[in-house]
């Protein structure tokens, strides 16, 4: 068994700025805090408490959330 296998690497995150929906897939070692918006080139940081973008934006937490904030 594999305890990764529970993850979701893929998130949609949505653009605050122009409503942008672009499926990303998520770096698992690390977090993202910033991307660049591929609909209006808006830079998105991750919002005060989030960990990362796909936590403030995307419809799924990042893998480390996913693993309640510890390690896999
Ligand atoms: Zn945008």
């Amino acid at each position: 068994m594999n305890a990764a296998a529970s993850i979701t690497p893929v998130s949609t995150l949505t653009c605050p700025e122009c409503g942008h929906r672009q499926r990303e897939t998520m770096p698992t070692d690390y977090c993202q805090y910033y991307y660049d918006c591929p609909g209006c080139g808006a830079v998105l940081k991750a919002k005060p408490g989030d960990c990362c973008v796909f936590c403030s934006y995307g419809d799924v937490p990042c893998p480390p959330v996913q693993c309640g904030g510890g390690t896999c």
